[in-house]
Order: structure tokens, then C-alpha cells, then sequence
């Protein structure tokens, strides 16, 4: 895979060596993050960063990657800026972020978005989140995180957990561990299993997936427990939204000690709502707030490569 002036959209264009090449560098931004090194290479360029859908964590942490790298933005602070607000295309937004920035990057709730997008503006542009889509950067801080915290994911068993239908990150995640040696465990409630499609392309790739609504079965033999929310704003019927909402999973401290592998850690791409207690995070394995930290050095890593500045930041 080539990355400079590259766009982002899917998973799907990774593979295993352009992955390395990409840690490799984020381990590299660990000293300019935390601001023990000051770098300026970005100095002058322009992310544009376009979320017409809302955000916290992708958002803050995009900027923050640029910012650290001496980049300047624009952003639309509010999801009903003044494009929208007015019926202009999502076309002519895209080509006119193209014209005033060098790197964009979108959320928006249409699958396929971030394609038509990238198609406007002729810059690269990075899907944040395609609706019920793919969200490719946090898949990538996803894995990083694994790698980082166990040195290595072959062999490991996955769980993921929640709903399992709509998140996205889910999506992305389980496509991108295609390229490694794993064995899924999807727990869901009926309502909300991970699209069939996804569970097809998996097995069809000769990957052992295993589908059940028992949390704790599922849980004990996992070495990665991904747990995930309710995508409440993805639900049409409230009676559905109900169903899932009552049968929901709540990880507890007590779960962790009792039922997971002591090297096992807990994931969630966050926000959290109800699904994992707060005692959960004083323990070693919980590594929810490690991904947060650790997406801003993958995306500091990203931008590097794809404005073919890799070589260039110290
Ligand atoms: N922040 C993640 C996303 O945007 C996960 C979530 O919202 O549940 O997909």
C-alpha cells in the first residue's frame, strides 16, 4: 500500500507491511505527543476537519495529532455549520475543504460518504466514521494498542462484544485482524448481531467465528474482550432500541476477576455508557483510555505519511 497522498477510507487497503511501516512511526511520535520534543514539520499545512455527524474523541484527537505537529485548521465546531444549514451539497462542501486544506478529515452518517468526499475535494481525506460504515482510524489505534500492550495478536482469541450490528468500529476492526492469525467470538444480543456479511467474509477467509448471547461464555476464553455501546441514534424503532437495551452486558471488576484470563485485556473504543463499570478501570487490564492516548500517535503517524513527510519530522 502506497500512503503518501493516499486517502483513508477502508480497512480494506491495509496490509500487513504498510501496518508496520505505520507503528513503527507512531512509536516515534511518543516523545512530540507529550511535548518533550517540539516539531513544526506540518508548519503551514491546513487538516480540514469536517464532522457533520457528532464527535469527541476522533475529533479531539485528529486536531490534536496535527496541532502537535506544528499544523494549523479549520474545523465545523458544529454539526449544523452553515453549509448544511443552507442545502449545499455534500459534494461542494468536500470541494471547497479541498481548496482551502491540504488533508481533510470526515465523519457523516451516510455509508460511503467519506469515498465522495475524497472524490470532490482532491485532497486525501480520512474517514472518521462512515455512518454505520467503517471507522479505519480507530480500528488502527485499535490494533496498535493490542500490539502495543501484548507484542503481538497472532493466535489471540477476540471477543467482541455489544452491538455488534451498527458499530462501526467493530466493522473495521474485525476486518483488519483478516490479516492476522485470530479467532473471533462475537457476543450479541439477537437484534443487534454483526452483520452477516461480515461474518460470512470472515469464515469465507477461513477464520473461526463463533456467535453467542452468553457474555460470560463468551468472555472466559477471550485474550481481547472488545466491548462496545448501544448505537442508540442507529435504531428506527424504539420498541427494538427497548429489546436490545434490556438484554444488554455490563462488565464488572468481579466479571474481570472471576471470568476473564488474567493476560486478557478489556477494550471499548468509548464513549462507555453502562457496559463497563468504572472499577474496571483501575485495573491493569483495562486498556480503554491506552487507545485514546495511543490514536493520537497513530494519526500524527498517518499524516506524516500521507504528506510524504515521514522522513522529514525531527
Ligand atoms: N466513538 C466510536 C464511533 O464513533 C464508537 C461509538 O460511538 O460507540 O464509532
Amino acid at each position: 500500500m502506497e500512503f503518501h497522498k493516499s486517502s483513508i477510507l477502508s480497512v480494506r487497503q491495509f496490509d500487513r507491511e504498510s501496518i508496520e511501516t505505520l507503528f513503527a512511526l507512531a512509536r516515534r511520535m511518543k516523545k512530540i505527543a507529550r511535548r518533550a520534543v517540539r516539531c513544526r514539520v506540518l508548519e503551514g499545512y491546513i487538516l480540514g476537519s469536517l464532522f457533520f455527524e457528532e464527535s469527541t474523541r476522533t475529533r479531539w484527537s485528529s486536531e490534536a495529532a496535527f496541532q502537535r505537529l506544528g499544523g494549523g485548521m479549520i474545523n465545523t465546531t458544529d454539526v449544523r455549520f452553515s453549509s448544511m444549514v443552507k442545502g449545499e451539497s455534500l459534494e461542494d462542501t468536500a470541494r471547497m475543504a479541498g481548496i482551502f486544506c491540504d488533508i481533510i478529515v470526515v465523519r457523516h452518517k451516510e455509508v460511503g460518504s467519506a469515498t465522495k468526499v475524497a472524490r470532490a475535494a482532491g485532497k486525501p481525506v480520512i474517514n472518521a466514521g462512515d455512518g454505520p460504515g467503517e471507522h479505519p482510524t480507530q480500528a488502527l489505534l485499535d490494533l496498535f494498542t493490542i500490539m502495543e500492550d501484548r507484542g503481538s495478536i497472532k493466535g489471540a482469541t477476540v471477543a467482541m462484544v455489544g452491538d455488534l450490528k451498527h458499530g462501526r468500529t467493530v466493522h473495521s476492526l474485525a476486518r483488519l485482524l483478516m490479516l492476522y492469525g485470530v479467532k473471533y467470538i462475537f457476543i450479541s444480543p439477537d437484534l443487534v448481531r454483526a452483520p452477516p456479511k461480515i461474518v460470512r467474509e470472515l469464515r469465507g477467509n477461513g477464520f473461526a467465528v463463533k456467535e453467542t448471547r452468553d457474555f460470560e461464555e463468551g468472555i472466559r476464553k477471550a485474550d481481547v474482550v472488545y466491548m462496545t455501546r448501544i448505537q442508540q441514534e442507529r435504531f428506527t424503532d424504539p420498541a427494538q432500541l427497548k429489546v436490545v437495551n434490556d438484554g444488554y452486558y455490563r462488565l464488572t471488576a468481579r466479571h474481570v476477576s472471576r471470568w476473564c484470563k488474567p493476560t486478557a485485556i478489556i477494550m471499548h473504543p468509548l464513549p462507555r455508557v453502562n457496559e463497563i463499570a468504572t472499577d474496571v478501570d483501575r485495573l491493569r487490564q483495562a486498556a480503554y483510555f491506552r487507545q485514546v492516548e495511543n490514536g493520537v500517535l497513530v494519526r500524527m503517524a498517518l499524516y506524516l505519511l500521507i504528506l510524504g513527510k515521514e522522513g522529514k519530522f525531527v
